[in-house]
């Protein structure tokens, strides 16, 4: 149903809800809040702590007064408890003066701030005791917005959005409900906006992760099943080449790496194909075993194919190999270069050279897949880091039907003892394991009192002509959370830094914006990134020598750490900066734990352990991942539950063609298609 339709929504306000990737009813009823605010308990007045939203009671003392203040007018007064007292201020809000009066009581909500070393809370909502009293306890929702869409239109729209469309029903048959104790699907769609309390939320959440596993797992299991222990047309054979390679670089290969490719070797061996995926945290160092698994393709008589998710991961692995390479002269392997950008010109020599087999290892982008490129024998196909891995892509690589080999590498942190529930029977290797020789990268937790040392910081390492990353919570500001801004940010650091480049980087720009700004970055043309957490994964850019992340207690220690990961790829020692919103010794504590620990396994675990399955009012990351809502390591009980379900049903109708099925079937159908036919990995 068109968003039209709810009224009050005209053509324009559906142009700003298209910007936020929201096309119908539907896809409103999906669009999770990001965030939740909460009615608590007040706060005594004496114990505020600036920078988050609080309420505190009090009796207002002395009068109301106003202000002039440049063009405006600030109303203000000062409130007290038994622990103390406290100034509020509103702008431009004279009416203000006839809702409180001197000597009443009042719950105000707010955020305080720190002016002139007084504490003050600016432009706090007014509650009547008894009327903040009713309201305790219950959650508000909090959505990403855009300029000129504000939460409360938000909010509106979805609720008319039910209305009008309803929620989704129930797919699952009424004991699998039961048994697992979830919450039904209806309900769920409604509470994860609209939750009573937070055990209504904790449990639509559950319910939601659950069916974003539940679909996850069947796709992936569809895709495996299919090929499952099928016999190879591509046999290969260990070869001299690999070992001289790995001889002539300039490191040892860990043991892990080690490990792996033999892994990888004797699968290509075997006489099977090969669906295996290589598990690794970023910096274990897995691209040099694709490299080597596409040198044994190529000297076996195939051709092997690198996907990558981005041109620029793509051209830098293009170069990589071609160096690698060369480190063994008159080694036959002849790699191309195949992406969407290439010169009308360019392309067609490259599928020439592709049909024919004068060429054996394709480095690409998704436009190796495509239909135009026709293969001579293609043997082997990696896609690399977060990469949309298709269900029919695999099918659409057959060469006169014969499948080739599959390889997926991720760094996506899953806790080992999940990886199997979640990856199906895909063979995993784990690269467990990091290269020794390398500057540990410096980390530090402060907070705002510290700006101004960390812009002195970040201009002495700019004048020494490196780079920087800056990594924001959100992408636009946001009237209803306190959080540093991509948009603002970047504004702000082009001020500060007039002598430089700086760009910013989103989810909500156009992929080939994304690819140009990522692009320059990684050539040096820009020096300052501000960017969500959509910064690319697996692009290594030595250069950049300084993360610094915002709020950075708004963010998972799983995020942190891959984000971290971004820099320490080169000779110069980096530096990453944990900038806190908020004072807190909680905060430093969690966060010290990447102080603590380099394996992201490890700290997503001890995130969860920190955090507790209560922890519901974080910032839900709006990044490019696979699931909107569900979190592998916060939610593991229910990737469990889905994994176990799954596997049940595949058991019992791998094709889901009894009748029981069929709402199911369409579901699944539709998944796929909303994911455009793939998954990430
Ligand atoms: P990821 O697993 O995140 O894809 P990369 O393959 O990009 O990691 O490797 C990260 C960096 O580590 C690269 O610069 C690579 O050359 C280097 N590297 C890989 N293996 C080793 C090793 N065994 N010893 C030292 N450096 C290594
Ligand atoms: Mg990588």
């Amino acid at each position: 149903m068109k968003l039209t339709e709810i009224p009050g929504v005209g053509p324009k306000t559906e142009a700003l809800f298209m910007k936020l990737g929201i096309h119908d009813c539907e896809s409103l009823t999906r669009y999770y809040p990001l965030h939740y605010d909460s009615y608590d308990e007040p706060v005594p007045v004496g114990e505020v702590r600036p920078g988050s939203k609080i309420t505190v009671r009090g009796t207002v003392q002395g009068g109301v007064n106003v202000f002039p203040a440049g063009n405006k007018k600030i109303v203000s007064c000062v409130i007290r408890d038994a622990s103390g007292s406290l100034r509020l201020q509103w702008y431009n809000a004279l009416f203000i003066r006839s809702v409180i009066k001197k000597g009443g009581m009042y719950c105000f909500r707010g955020i305080v701030a720190v002016r002139r070393g007084e504490k003050v809370m600016d432009h706090p909502e007014i509650f009547q005791i008894d009327q903040y009293k009713k309201n305790q306890g219950t959650l508000v929702p909090i959505y990403g917005l855009t300029k000129g869409l504000s939460n409360n239109a938000v909010t509106k729209a979805v609720r008319a959005a039910f209305k009008l469309c309803g929620a989704a029903d129930e797919y699952l048959p009424e004991q699998i409900v039961r048994h697992y104790e979830l919450m039904d699907e209806k309900t769920a769609c409604e509470k994860i906006h609209f939750p009573a309390d937070r055990e209504d939320l904790y449990k639509a959440g559950k319910r939601i992760a659950f069916d974003e596993f539940f679909f996850f797992i069947l796709a992936l299991r569809m895709l495996k099943s299919e090929e499952k222990d099928v016999p190879s047309d591509f046999r290969m054979k260990r070869c001299w080449e690999t070992e001289d390679l790995i001889e002539a670089l300039p490191y040892r290969l860990t043991a892990a790496q080690e490990r792996v490719f033999r892994e990888i070797e004797a699968d290509l061996s075997s006489g099977k194909t090969m669906s295996r995926l290589v598990q690794g945290d970023v910096g274990s160092g897995k691209t040099v075993l694709a490299f080597l698994a596409l040198v044994m393709t190529s000297r076996n008589g195939y051709q092997g194919a690198l996907m990558a998710p981005t041109e620029v991961l793509a051209r830098q692995h293009y170069e990589k190999f071609s160096s690698f390479i060369e480190s063994v002269p008159g080694i036959s392997v002849r790699p191309v270069l195949l992406t969407g950008s290439l010169k009308a010109s360019e392309r067609r020599k490259a599928l020439e050279e592709i049909r024919t087999g004068t060429v054996n290892v394709v480095i690409g982008t998704h436009a190796l897949i495509q239909d135009a490129v026709e293969y001579k024998n293609l043997a082997l196909v990696i896609t690399d880091e977060q990469h949309r891995f298709g269900v029919y892509q695999r099918r659409a690589l057959t060469t006169k039907g014969r499948l080739p080999h599959m390889l997926v590498m991720s760094a996506t942190p899953i806790p080992r003892t999940l990886g199997v529930i979640y990856y199906g029977d895909l063979d995993i290797s784990m690269v467990d394991e990091r290269p020794a020789a390398r500057l540990p990268i410096k980390n530090c937790v402060v907070d705002g009192s510290w700006r101004a040392n960390a812009m002195r910081f970040l201009k002495k390492e700019l004048a020494a002509g490196h780079q920087v990353y800056v990594v924001c919570p959100m992408i636009e500001e946001n009237e209803e959370i306190q959080a540093e801004n991509v948009i603002d940010r970047t504004k702000e650091l082009k001020k500060s830094f007039p002598d430089f480049t700086v760009a910013m980087l989103h989810g909500r720009m156009k992929p080939e914006e994304k690819n140009r700004i990522m692009t320059s970055f990684a050539d040096g043309k820009i020096q300052i990134l501000v960017s969500t957490t959509v910064i690319e994964v697996g692009v290594d850019v030595p250069n950049a020598t300084v993360m610094m992340i915002e709020n950075a207690e708004r963010f998972g220690l799983a995020t942190l750490h891959q984000l971290r990961g971004r820099v320490g790829r080169g000779e110069a020692q980096s530096y990453c900066i944990f900038m806190a919103g908020q004072q807190s010794e909680e905060i430093a504590e969690r966060l010290s734990i990447l102080n603590t620990s380099n394996d992201g396994f490890r700290i997503a675990e001890k995130d969860f352990e920190l955090r507790g399955p209560g922890d519901l009012l974080g910032i839900r990351q709006s990044g490019e991942a696979s699931f909107k809502a569900a979190d592998p390591v916060m939610d593991r009980d229910m990737l469990k539950a889905a994994g176990e379900l799954a596997a049940v049903i595949m058991q019992d109708d791998p094709e889901l063609i009894g009748e029981e099925y069929e709402v199911l079937k369409r579901k699944i159908r539709e998944y796929i298609v909303n994911t455009q036919g793939s998954v990430i990995l």
